[in-house]
């Protein structure tokens, strides 16, 4: 019976691609689609794709936690092999990844196909005259053999899949300013050989039910430079949304509702965080596209769909890409410029309450009260609805900062300087101990987060005050030039008000922490005279009013006094890193 059925599919396979050679069947393809491949399949069939074609090279471009090569296939029509060699032919360079997050694996098999395609299609091989392809099929290879039918609770197939995070329980999609994991230092190490034109991170979806097989998240809502932001909105956007829907794949925006679940409260668009990877290409001037395949539809569909956004994307990059780089290199130019950095630098963003009504393809649903939980049971129906709804794009700047000539950054801090080299941020050495007088933060009313955040005790709220002091920096301390073309990037690592900063992501937490007491025996008498001061007196009086039960500890009322006393630790809750205009 097996037999029997083993020679069915790969009848119906070869039948699919009855001109093509056997070893350049998919996985995919071999199981009519309802199945990936595992791993060690991937690089299997990665080295067949090489072998039969003098267009794909195979290398991996590094080891992740668990010793699995990382793997990256190009796509050259000179069989170009070393990545940063691509630069110098002057094509335009795209760089596709898969399987971020394993339990996601669509990409993997959408970009095989494609790959297939170049050696057995001469229609799909033509576009590679004027781009070159850096694809990574998994990025995610260690979560992706953790392997089971039951890592996507909400996913309809494939089969089996891998799980969202790595090894290490990190989820790589977040790792992309503070760079921890291996893999995402490896993908950074590539990407800045590359320095590719067009990044697309391949993901598949959660969330509400709608006829889209495909949504899409590009950087259009202002967080980006204003000509790459044009080419996307005028150029890349309508030609793919028709070639889409020529393909009867329509295709729409990534949004969510404004209520969860509920398609008439309007959608909502928002601005990617740095720390997520089309966030970070946009803060280096190259267009990412996030694809977002619907997990309801069944894998083949999401699949071919997905296939179908990456062969138009080729397309469109072979007519257009050639304005695209002009406009990277003049994004470059002004990344480093005064204009930039003179021009206050949005850090987080929101949309106001204008809102466009669009047509969106959802399916009717109905909403009834659960009985075992109290809350709404949504439950979506077979039937597509046309909705007309509200769209929540009109996204605005919510916190700035003021861009220094260089951020000053004190030789202990170590890691610093480890993840500016990962980043490829230019810097230098200070050759002297210096004391300068140098803006910077001071922090109060900081708050913590109760549970981990990919392994970090984040900083979720504080209030900084914007202040010039004395700072000491020792031989050896780093100064950051904004003036460079990773400006915004130096901006969001170092801005604590950025979601994405090491002050956030709790890097500077010891800052926070009171390392010297005062004995009672001490502070009872120093208390007494400090209160003599009538300044001294008026503060403490309005402490106390301020927060009625502050008498009430001892400790915290003679810490008060230790606070405000000349023996206080000066440095606490100081942002060590300073600002020179
Ligand atoms: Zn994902």
């Amino acid at each position: 019976m097996r037999i029997i059925l083993t020679l069915t599919t790969l009848a119906f396979a070869i039948n699919i691609c009855f001109s093509q050679n056997i070893k350049l069947i998919t996985f995919f393809e071999k199981s009519n689609f309802l199945e990936t491949p595992r791993y060690d399949s991937t690089i299997a069939f990665c080295k067949a794709l090489a072998n039969e074609s003098n267009l794909i090279h195979y290398s991996s471009f590094g080891v992740s936690p668990e010793g699995r090569e990382l793997p990256v296939l190009i796509a050259d029509k000179d069989k170009i092999s070393d990545p940063a060699l691509l630069k110098k032919s002057g094509r335009t360079i795209l760089l596709i990844q898969a399987c971020i997050h394993a339990g996601e694996p669509d990409g993997k098999d959408a970009g095989f196909l494609l790959f297939r395609d170049f050696i057995s299609d001469k229609n799909i091989s033509k576009y590679l005259e004027n781009v070159s392809i850096v694809f990574i099929p998994i990025l995610n290879v260690d979560g992706h053999e953790r392997w089971s039918a039951y890592n996507r609770i909400n996913q309809n197939g494939p089969k089996e899949m891998g799980w969202r995070t790595n090894a290490n329980n990190l989820n790589l999609n977040r790792d992309y300013i503070k760079a921890e994991a291996p893999e995402t230092k490896a993908w950074i190490e590539l990407f800045n050989k590359v320095d590719p034109d067009f990044f697309i991170d391949c993901h598949v979806t959660d969330g509400a039910d709608y006829i889209y097989p495909i949504t899409y998240g590009i950087e259009i809502n202002g967080n980006m430079d204003s000509n790459i932001t044009k080419w996307q909105r005028n150029t890349y956007l309508p030609e793919i949304t028709s070639l889409m829907e020529k393909a009867n794949s329509p295709i729409f925006h990534y949004v969510s509702f404004r209520e969860w679940h509920n398609i008439e409260s309007g959608l909502e668009s928002w601005v990617t965080p740095p720390m997520l990877s089309n966030g970070y290409t946009a803060m280096v001037n190259c267009p990412g596209l996030l694809i977002e395949s619907h997990m309801l539809k069944d894998y083949k569909t999401r699949v071919l769909a997905t296939n179908k956004m990456l062969e138009f994307t080729l397309q469109i990059l072979n007519e257009s890409g050639k304005k695209l780089k002009e406009f990277k290199k003049e994004a470059d130019v002004y990344s480093a410029s005064e204009e930039f950095r003179k021009t206050p630098f949005p850090l987080d963003f929101n949309f106001t309450n204008d809102s466009t009504m669009v047509e969106f393809k959802g399916m009717e649903y109905t909403q009834e009260k659960s009985d075992l939980t109290g809350g709404t049971w949504f439950k979506f129906g077979k039937t597509i609805k046309n909705y007309k709804l509200p769209y929540f794009n009109n996204i605005k700047p919510t916190a700035f900062a003021y861009l220094p000539k260089y951020y000053v950054v004190p030789k202990q801090l170590l890691f610093v300087e480890d993840l500016l080299k990962i980043h490829n941020i230019k810097y230098y050495k200070t050759k002297n101990d210096t004391t300068i007088i140098a803006t910077t933060y001071i922090f109060n009313n900081v708050q913590f987060s109760a549970t981990p955040y990919e392994g970090r005790q984040r900083v979720t709220s504080f209030n900084a005050d914007t202040t010039k002091i004395k700072m000491d920096f020792v031989k050896g301390s780093i100064l950051v030039p904004v003036n460079q073309p990773k400006s915004r990037l130096v901006a969001h690592i170092f801005e604590p008000m950025s979601d994405a900063s090491l002050l956030k992501f709790g890097y500077f937490n010891t800052i926070f922490e009171q390392k010297e007491y005062g004995e009672s025996y001490v502070l009872e008498p120093l208390a007494r005279e400090m209160l003599k001061d009538p300044e001294i007196k008026k503060q403490y009086e309005t402490e106390v009013k301020n927060n009625p039960d502050y008498p009430k500890d001892p400790d915290a009322v003679l810490n008060w006094f230790y606070s405000h006393s000349e023996y206080r630790d000066k440095l606490q809750n100081v942002y060590p890193i300073g600002k020179i205009f």
